[in-house]
């Protein structure tokens, strides 16, 4: 898409994703395509492109694009998948996802956040996402299994109705740990055997909910 933020956004894909070690030449193509000025409040739209996270409604966060870009590369996505993320927050994280695999679901916890979100997947034309209002640590289960699950906010543990829900081979990632200070953690399924590594400290706003912090 050409609009006067594209050349902020190929700086921000050179210098913050590329160079830091994210190859993945699909996921840096969707960091280049989705217009990450649309998912901040307007007066915030100059700082869209730069390298630390923003605020947007309701007290929470869109992650720093050098995560979203990160966890994306972890699932490894190819085209075909069905992706599940917990916290829709801006929209923006679901917008990348939806550029690499068939269909998303994402769930969010705040009303305030949802309206705002689907407007801008419909005036992009993104219909391949899905999102509802619900406590995302029970999952989707209607819509599993997904071949991927990502989880954009922090919690003690990984929600087990997730790990049910994740298709054997799958992917999952998640920040776990205390509040305020988590490592990013992949689980991955295979052949029944579920592995989890545990890959960087980060830093996340709080998942909410029956398996997560409580409210
Ligand atoms: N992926 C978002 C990041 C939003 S911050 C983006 O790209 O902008 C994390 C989000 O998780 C917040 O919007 C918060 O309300 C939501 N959240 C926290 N606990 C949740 C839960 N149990 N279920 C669904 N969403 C939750």
């Amino acid at each position: 898409m050409s609009d006067r933020y594209q050349l902020p956004r190929e700086e921000m894909v050179a210098k913050q994703i590329r160079a830091r070690g994210i190859l993945d030449e699909r996921v840096l193509t969707a960091m280049r395509q989705v217009p990450r000025h649309l998912f901040v409040d307007s007066a915030l739209r100059p700082q869209a492109y730069d390298d630390y996270p923003l605020p947007i409604t309701g007290g929470q966060t869109i992650s720093q694009p050098y995560i979203v870009a990160c966890m994306t590369e972890l699932l490894q996505l190819r085209g075909d998948e069905t992706v599940l993320e917990i916290g829709t927050g801006s929209g923006y994280q679901a917008a990348v996802l939806s550029r690499l695999c068939h269909q998303v679901y994402s769930v969010e916890r705040l009303n305030s956040l949802l309206p705002q979100a689907r407007k801008i997947f419909d005036s992009l034309s993104y219909f391949n996402i899905t999102a509802k209002l619900a406590d995302g640590t029970l999952g989707w289960p209607e819509a599993a299994p997904f071949d991927a699950i990502i989880v954009t906010a922090g919690g003690p543990e990984i929600p087990p109705p997730l790990l049910d829900q994740l298709a054997d081979p799958g992917r999952l990632v998640m920040p776990v740990g205390k509040q305020e200070q988590q490592e990013l953690c992949l689980v991955t399924k295979k052949g029944g055997e579920t592995r989890t590594e545990i890959l960087a400290g980060v830093r996340f706003v709080d998942l909410i909910g029956i398996h997560g912090w409580k409210n």
